[in-house]
């Protein structure tokens, strides 16, 4: 790595919607809009954070801004192509609602809508966050999305789609947007991994996927880290010292004293984790996911089964199984209630012992 080192969300950014991850109904949608050149005024994009709403809005923006015409394949080579990947487009005006509530400038900028573009065929206004704006920008922006004129185009993104007003639903085209499946997140990891020629674990890159929960930003900047903490290689060890993960092996031996009903060493374990500086909130998730295949373990049979899973069914009844896994999820929405972590965990797992309702598996 050198010093110019660019943040991985922004270094790949997708400037194409083949570049794009994810997403596959709404693209679709958008490059049939754009290739018959069929294009409302307003778009509404709704998902989470992270999930590729202004990308896909600053893709939209070149399609129908490109010099070299609308089509769901912008030039990338153009001079508004490069201005609104640099974002520096003088027709895109780009509005962040969540850092702007309030100010009176937000509905300056709305009512100059009416005004002709400076360069481009459309003026574009892309608002994040959108329903954040305040009363009178609203208000402002109600009044355009009314009577759009023809060299208006409206890209709207937000997060929270409930707290809009129905009047500006109603004059949008709507697109939510799913968050990303791990699976689509690992591969985009690896290929940045790859492009980038660093070393990397397959089973880092898994669980790094799974912890952005979704949300691309939220991967690649675990990405970030995780290269600079293991100096430009990404592995499991380091991940899981970095994110303080409780190890498989570990989450084993916490359910095997809970199983054997032993709560003295299942205090003295969960202490020796949290001495550790172990993420115990993250703990009791793993637990939970311990239980369901548990669970599936006894319902289906299945000679792959790691044996310690064998083990763990047979010393626990269904009944008991289902009650656990309850206590621990009720327990992982209680825990930034707790005083600590590790009280939380320590109360959880003691009341699982408390309700077991019988000693012996019965099936
Ligand atoms: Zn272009």
């Amino acid at each position: 790595m050198n010093n110019n080192y660019q943040v991985l969300a922004r270094k790949y950014r997708p400037h194409t919607f083949k570049e794009l991850v994810g997403q596959v109904h709404t693209v679709k949608t958008l490059i049939n809009a754009l290739d018959a050149n069929s294009l409302h005024h307003g778009f509404l994009f709704t998902g989470t954070r992270g999930v590729g709403k202004t990308t896909i809005a600053r893709i939209f923006a070149k399609s129908i801004n490109c010099e070299s015409g609308v089509s769901s394949i912008p030039c990338g080579k153009c001079s508004t192509c490069i201005e609104i990947d640099s974002g520096q487009s003088v027709d895109l005006i780009e509005l962040d609602a969540a850092s702007h509530t309030g100010v009176d400038n937000m509905r300056d900028i709305l009512e100059n809508a009416q005004y002709m573009p400076t360069k481009n065929r459309y003026k574009i206004y892309l608002i994040d966050e959108v329903h954040m704006l305040s009363k009178s920008s609203f208000n402002a922006l109600l009044k355009t999305l009314e009577e759009p004129p023809e060299h208006i185009k409206f890209l709207l993104a937000t997060t929270d789609p409930g707290k809009l007003p129905i009047t500006v639903l109603s004059r949008c085209l709507q697109f939510n947007l799913q968050k990303l499946t791990d699976k689509e997140i690992l591969g985009q990891l690896k290929y940045i991994m790859k492009a980038e020629s660093l070393d990397y674990e397959e089973d880092a890159l898994s669980q790094i996927a799974s912890f952005g929960e979704g949300s691309m930003r939220d991967a690649l900047s675990l990405l970030d880290q995780s290269i600079s903490y293991g100096k430009g290689s990404v592995l499991v060890k380091d991940i899981k010292a970095m994110l303080g993960l409780v190890s498989h092996d570990d989450i084993i031996e916490l359910a095997t004293h809970l199983f054997d009903q032993e709560p003295q060493k299942v205090i003295k374990f969960i202490r020796k984790l949290s001495h550790r500086g172990d993420n115990l909130t993250n703990a009791l998730h793993d637990l939970s996911s311990l239980f369901h295949t548990i669970s599936i373990a006894k319902t289906i049979s299945s000679d792959t089964i790691d044996k310690r899973i064998t083990k763990l069914s047979s010393q626990i009844s269904n009944q008991d199984l289902q009650i656990f896994y309850q206590m621990s999820i009720n327990g992982t929405k209680d825990m930034p209630l707790a005083p600590s972590e590790q009280i939380g965990l320590e109360m959880t797992l003691l009341r699982m012992l408390a309700f077991r309702s019988d000693s012996a598996p019965v099936n």
